[in-house]
């Protein structure tokens, strides 16, 4: 049986995943930058949370771990980051495996946006979590990482099966297909997914998951050759204004 996912809007434009097994009846919250929001949205569902996994330290993206922890007991996974996540239980790095119920994810590193940044990849579900590195569209900023780091990273995730699904920490998408479309003018997926992705905000539904495959085909930082064409494209989108 699959496990449901549901994108819970969080702060002003995060996601935290809630990832239900059935089966086990565990539930997984994936980076919450706040408690709230997610429990309320497990409650009407009738799930209660049993772990959280964080794919980085950022405090848009730990920042409820504390308040899940002492309302459910749930305990809480993710990546060293130098003693940044004090609320960890288990650390977890490249190579280690993660579990809900019956299902396995890989640990993946992806260094770049913060130096201990993780994916979590989920095969026999076809789900990848990862947090700010690969958005929609686009890549998270270079806070502690270089252009080769996010080159690096983009090539990781690339390499996954095309059907795998793509659930990242942010509703950035519209603003990452503009700047996709004013890179790669003549690349009609992204054109297409900007104008789905601008339909579905207007119904007030997220964009996401994307997927591996449509992140091949329209994301500029995916895309991007080497990595001086990545460092660029990287540099002009921290000032682009679309
Ligand atoms: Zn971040």
């Amino acid at each position: 049986m699959p496990v449901e996912i549901v994108p819970v809007p969080a702060l002003s434009d995060n996601y935290v995943w809630l990832m239900h097994d059935p089966v086990s009846d565990e539930t997984v919250a994936v980076d919450p930058g706040e408690a709230p929001p997610v429990l309320a949205a497990a409650e009407a569902r009738g799930w209660r949370i049993t772990q959280v996994w964080n794919t980085h330290w950022h405090g848009d993206h730990v920042g409820g771990n504390a308040a899940i922890k002492a309302a459910t007991g749930a305990t809480i996974t993710g990546p060293s980051e130098k003693g940044r996540i004090p609320t960890l239980d288990r650390v977890v790095e490249h190579g280690d495996r993660v579990r809900i119920g019956a299902h396995e994810g890989d640990v993946i590193a992806v260094g770049a946006h913060t130096a201990g940044h993780i994916a979590i990849h989920l095969p026999d579900e076809q789900i990848v979590f990862t947090g700010d590195t690969l958005f929609a569209m686009g890549c998270g900023r270079l806070f502690e990482g270089t252009p080769e780091d996010m080159f690096r990273a983009m090539a990781k995730l690339a390499a996954l099966p095309g059907g795998t699904r793509v659930c990242c920490g942010h509703e950035y998408t519209i603003a990452n297909g503009r700047f996709a479309v004013a890179t790669e003018p003549g690349n009609m997926a992204a054109r297409d997914a900007l104008a789905r992705a601008e339909q579905l905000r207007t119904e007030g539904r997220p964009t996401l998951p994307s997927t591996i495959a449509a992140e091949r085909a329209t994301n500029p930082f995916m895309r991007a050759r080497d990595v001086e064409e990545l460092a660029a494209r990287r540099a002009a989108k921290d000032s682009f204004r679309g």
